[in-house]
C-alpha cells in the first residue's frame, strides 16, 4: 500500500515555550520530521498577553513552514478547554489574560492560509503516544500526564475520545475523596488535589518533585510514604478508568512520571486491589515514550485527522 505523503504542523502552546512540530503522514504510518521551540511572548499588560500570543502562533507557523513545509493542516494545542467548532479559547490554565471567547484558530488559518484546529494539550499528548509512541497498536488506551496538574486522555477503539467539547478524559478531576482537599478546578477531592506536583511535595516534605524521588531512591521514609500515598490515589483513578473503558494500555507521562516505579509500583498494586470485573493482566502500564514534545506532535496528528474529516 502507498499513499501521498502530507506533512502536517503542530504548535503547543506552553506557559514557558511555544513549540512546533512538523509531522509526515503516509498511510499508517506518522514520523517527526522537525521541531523547534521559543519563549512564549507576554506582552507588558497582563490584558493584551493572549492577543500578543495568538500572533506568535501565527508567526512561529509561518517560520515552520518556511523551514520545513509546505503543510496541509495545523493542529493548536492550548492547556485548558476550547471551543472546537469555533477555534476560540473558553480558559486557559497558567497563562494570564481575557482569553474567554478569543479566536485562535481563525486568525492562525488566516496568517497562514493552512486550516487549523485546537485541542487540550493533554488530549494532544495522548494522540502523540497513541499514533506514534507508547500507545502505539492499542486499541483503547488510557493517559495520565502527570506535573504542575494531572491531565488525562481516554483512547477508545484506536481514536482519542474528545467528548462534544473536547474536554473528555479529564481523568485528573474526578473526585475520588468527597471530603478530600479543594481541587484549582473548584471541586473537593480530585485525583489532581492529591498528586499534582506542589501536593506531592507537601506530602514528601520536598521543595521539588526530584529532590522528593532522590530522597525516596536513599530510603527517606517520609519521600517514601508521600510518594506511596500519591501513587495509590493515581491507581484509585486509573483503576476506575479500567473499570469502565476496559483498556488494553495506560500511558503515564509528564516530569512526575521520572519517579518511576516509586509510582508505578503502588498504582498497580492499587489497580490489583480495585478492579474485579476484567483481566488486568491484559491491561499493560507503560511510561510515555515522546518526552516534552508529545503535545507539538499530538497536536500536528489532531489537525491531520481533523482537516481530512476523520
Ligand atoms: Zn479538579
Amino acid at each position: 500500500m502507498s499513499g501521498a505523503t502530507s506533512r502536517h504542523l503542530g504548535l503547543d502552546l506552553g506557559g514557558t515555550n511555544v513549540k512546533w512540530t512538523i509531522v509526515e503522514h503516509e498511510g499508517d504510518a506518522w514520523q517527526a520530521v522537525a521541531r523547534d521551540q521559543v519563549p512564549t511572548r507576554y506582552a507588558a499588560e497582563p490584558e493584551a498577553v493572549p492577543a500578543g500570543i495568538v500572533a506568535q502562533l501565527g508567526e512561529v507557523a509561518l517560520t515552520a513552514i518556511a523551514d520545513r513545509g509546505p503543510v496541509s493542516s495545523i493542529g493548536i494545542g492550548v492547556p485548558g478547554l476550547y471551543d472546537p467548532v469555533s477555534g476560540r479559547t473558553r480558559f486557559i490554565v497558567n497563562v494570564p489574560g481575557p482569553w474567554a471567547g478569543l479566536p485562535v484558530a481563525g486568525p492562525v488559518a488566516e496568517a497562514t492560509g493552512v486550516p487549523a484546529f485546537l485541542i487540550n494539550d493533554a488530549r494532544a499528548f495522548g494522540l502523540a503516544e497513541l499514533r506514534l509512541g507508547a500507545g502505539r497498536g492499542a486499541r483503547s488506551m488510557v493517559g495520565l500526564t502527570l506535573g504542575t496538574g494531572v491531565g488525562g486522555v481516554i483512547a477508545v477503539d484506536g481514536r482519542v475520545h474528545l467528548g462534544h467539547d473536547g474536554t473528555a478524559g479529564e481523568i485528573g478531576h474526578q473526585t475520588i475523596d468527597p471530603d478530600g482537599p479543594w481541587c484549582n478546578c473548584g471541586n473537593r477531592g480530585c485525583v489532581e488535589a492529591f498528586a499534582r506536583a506542589d501536593q506531592i511535595c507537601a506530602a514528601c516534605g520536598t521543595p521539588s518533585v526530584e529532590e522528593a524521588v532522590r530522597r525516596a531512591r536513599e530510603g527517606e521514609p517520609r519521600a517514601l510514604r508521600g510518594l506511596r500515598d500519591v501513587g495509590r490515589y493515581l491507581g484509585i483513578g486509573i483503576a476506575n478508568m479500567i473499570t469502565v473503558i476496559s483498556p488494553d494500555r495506560i500511558v503515564l507521562g509528564g516530569g512526575v512520571a521520572a519517579a518511576g516505579e516509586l509510582l508505578f509500583a503502588p498504582i498497580r498494586e492499587e489497580i490489583a486491589r480495585r478492579v474485579t470485573t476484567t483481566s488486568i493482566e491484559d491491561v499493560v502500564l507503560v511510561a510515555a515514550e515522546l518526552g516534552t514534545w508529545a503535545g507539538a506532535t499530538g497536536a500536528a496528528v489532531h489537525g491531520a485527522e481533523r482537516a481530512a474529516g476523520i
